[in-house]
């Protein structure tokens, strides 16, 4: 099971976090806060839904808008498909919005699973830098800004939304300590 509804980093480097078999983890972090490298160092590729990944998967390009809506159609396709079978899955996508979370939140309502929120909260400028020294489509300063907004605003309604258990990781080194454990 979980932890408490506000495990929190400890004021030190070191989080514990404990999953069911069958949870579904929402990631929530801005662009280039690091949410598929730590998905990707912690958990199976099959378990990721990565919303970049699907856009690849049908233009070819993980930075193309335009293939947004479909992306985020299969997405929630899967995530249905999975949690019917009691998967562990992430969802590696901003998830900044509260909008953006219903749909994932009211799936695994439908199915009884427990929802787990990991924030990827790194300062700005952090994750400004790393944008920059990507390659591709990137967005500028101004989104990443827009987007740690609405992460701000949405922290204190998790709860409310049907999260069980949320994980605030406030700093790099908080994340890069994070442990997480799984059946
Ligand atoms: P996402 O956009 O939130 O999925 O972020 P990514 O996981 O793609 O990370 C964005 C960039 O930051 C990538 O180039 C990563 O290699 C880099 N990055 C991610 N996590 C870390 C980290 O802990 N340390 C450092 N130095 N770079 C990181
Ligand atoms: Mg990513």
């Amino acid at each position: 099971m979980a932890s408490s509804p506000t495990a929190d980093n400890l004021g030190g480097r070191f989080v514990s976090i404990d999953l069911a078999a069958d949870a579904l983890v929402l990631l929530i972090g801005i662009s280039a806060s690091g949410k598929s490298t730590f998905a990707t160092r912690h958990f199976r590729p099959t378990e990721i839904l990565s919303s970049d990944t699907l856009r690849s998967l049908v233009s070819d390009d993980p930075g193309d808008q335009q293939a947004t809506d479909e992306a985020f159609e299969l997405l929630h396709r899967l995530l249905d498909m999975r949690l019917r079978r009691g998967r562990l899955t992430v969802v590696d996508a901003t998830n900044v919005q509260d909008w953006a979370r219903a749909p994932l939140i009211a799936t695994s309502r439908r199915h009884r699973r427990e929802v787990v929120a990991i924030i990827l909260d790194v300062p700005i400028a952090v994750a400004n830098e790393r944008n920059r020294a990507r390659s591709g489509r990137r967005p500028p300063l101004a989104a990443l800004r827009r987007q740690h907004r609405w992460l701000v605003d949405s922290l204190p309604s998790l709860p409310d939304e049907g999260v069980a258990a949320v994980h605030h990781l406030r700093s790099v080194e908080a994340v890069d300590g994070t442990v997480v454990n799984r059946p």
